[in-house]
């Protein structure tokens, strides 16, 4: 049986990656125009820096990790999320120390083992915005502007921004507190799952896909009367700060987002033209991130957003031609070393140059020119090998012209 790619990971082809390389542009662009640097970090981690950070109740740690044994022992993790494996970098390189604001980019596959679907996959591919150092709504309001402007240029359907606060450290648990005093009564008719969440972490309760469950929601308690003054301050400040840049956003007080690490901001993009999956990107403030996995308490936000639904979310755009692909075309096998010089000659000139290796007809050759977009094509036979010369035919006119070889720079700068 011929070999297949393995349940929920897929190829992105030749005739796809120009769509993924126009995104992955953009995103280098805008990200750099904001004075944000790209960190790459290892595909796996130890297992343990994602049960601390993400939380062991969550659905990633709980059933979503690609985790196996090392050979030397230790547990080791496919990496599902990059905000961890960043903060760990930002601490084993001492990066606060550096300069007090650090602010980088990340773009890169993930691994979950959940079950396929659309926009849903095994192996997919985020990029991620983070900010560590400042704990003011400025910093909120930059993060999401640059998610924002990223989606915008990208020309995402319908897109809207769900906003809320999840306040801080104080906020979260009287409120968690809140939450139990309300479902413990009702615990019977809340699924295992809830039930287990309810003891141990129960604003996991709220991200409930179950619709009996979510019918008990409407009346639970909701954060927005936790929290503090200053949490209040924080939050309203950072609406002030959206609206001054007029990027428009729903606060909804029940988004709690998948991960333990969020305080106060958080926020998502929602495209609706996505179907079920329509979350775009996620993320919020983890001011206390950096202090759990063992570095100096440093505050921090941050968003992670899926490329693949992206890219389901905006045009397939056709093919450019960006108009210099020229097609070179040799008749004579012993002129071929100098066919691919002529050809390194062209492509100095900031060309793309395109030669036939299977010595095809003229004939086939130009059908093939004609196929990848080529705007000029370059002869060269026997005629021409012996005169020095070349022949040069404008696919766009259709005209043919005759140049000396010692021309060839003088014609392609024009
Ligand atoms: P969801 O509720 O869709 O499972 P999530 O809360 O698990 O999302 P995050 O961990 O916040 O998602 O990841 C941010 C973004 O990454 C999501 O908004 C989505 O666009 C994308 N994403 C997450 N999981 C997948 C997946 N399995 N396949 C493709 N894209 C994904
Ligand atoms: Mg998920």
């Amino acid at each position: 049986m011929a070999f297949q790619t393995i349940k929920g990971t897929h190829d992105i082809l030749p005739e796809d990656s120009t769509r993924w390389q126009k995104l992955e542009h953009i995103i280098h662009d805008v990200a750099a125009r904001f004075g944000y640097s790209e960190i790459r970090t290892p595909i796996f981690e130890d297992t343990s820096l994602f049960s601390r950070s993400v939380g062991e109740d969550t659905d990633i740690v709980s059933k979503e990790m690609y985790t196996w044994q090392d050979r030397s022992g230790g547990s080791i993790t496919l990496r599902p999320e990059l905000t961890a494996p960043v903060a760990r970098a930002f601490i084993q390189h001492n990066l606060g120390r550096k300069s007090p604001l650090q602010r980088m980019y990340y773009m890169g596959p993930l691994f979950r083992r959940e079950r396929p679907q659309k926009g849903r996959q095994r192996q997919f591919h985020q990029f991620g915005i983070e900010a560590f150092g400042s704990k003011f709504p400025e910093q909120d309001a930059e993060i999401i502007a640059i998610g924002y402007i990223i989606f915008s240029k990208l020309g995402l359907k319908d897109l809207s921004l769900k906003l809320n606060s999840l306040g801080s450290g104080k906020c979260r648990s009287h409120y968690k507190k809140a939450l139990q005093d309300y479902f413990n009564p009702l615990k019977n008719q809340l699924s295992e799952t809830s039930q287990k969440r309810l003891e141990s972490n129960p604003l996991r309760i709220l991200d409930t896909k179950n619709p009996d469950e979510q019918t008990l929601l409407a009346e639970a308690p909701s954060i927005a009367d936790f929290w503090t003054e200053d949490d209040q301050k924080h939050f309203s400040h950072v609406q002030d700060l959206l609206s001054s840049l007029e990027i428009p956003f729903e606060l909804d007080s029940r988004m709690v987002r998948g991960l333990d690490y969020y305080t106060r901001t958080t926020f998502e993009f929602i495209s609706s033209n996505l179907g079920a999956q329509d979350a775009v990107c996620g993320g919020g403030r983890y001011d206390g991130l950096v202090e759990t996995l063992g570095g100096k308490p440093t505050p921090a936000i941050g968003f992670a957003a899926g490329m693949e639904r992206i890219l389901m979310s905006i045009d397939p755009q056709e093919k450019s031609t960006e108009g210099n692909s020229v097609y070179l075309i040799n008749l004579v096998e012993s002129a071929s070393g100098k066919a691919l010089q002529v050809a390194n000659e062209i492509r100095e000139l900031g060309f793309a140059v395109t030669m036939d290796t299977l010595r095809r007809s003229l004939k086939a050759q130009l059908r093939d020119a004609n196929r990848i977009g080529a705007i000029k094509v370059v002869i060269m036979g026997d005629e021409e090998i012996k005169n020095q010369t070349l022949q040069i035919k404008d696919l766009t006119t259709g005209e043919q012209e005759e140049i000396a070889e010692s021309d060839l720079v003088k014609h392609f700068v024009v």
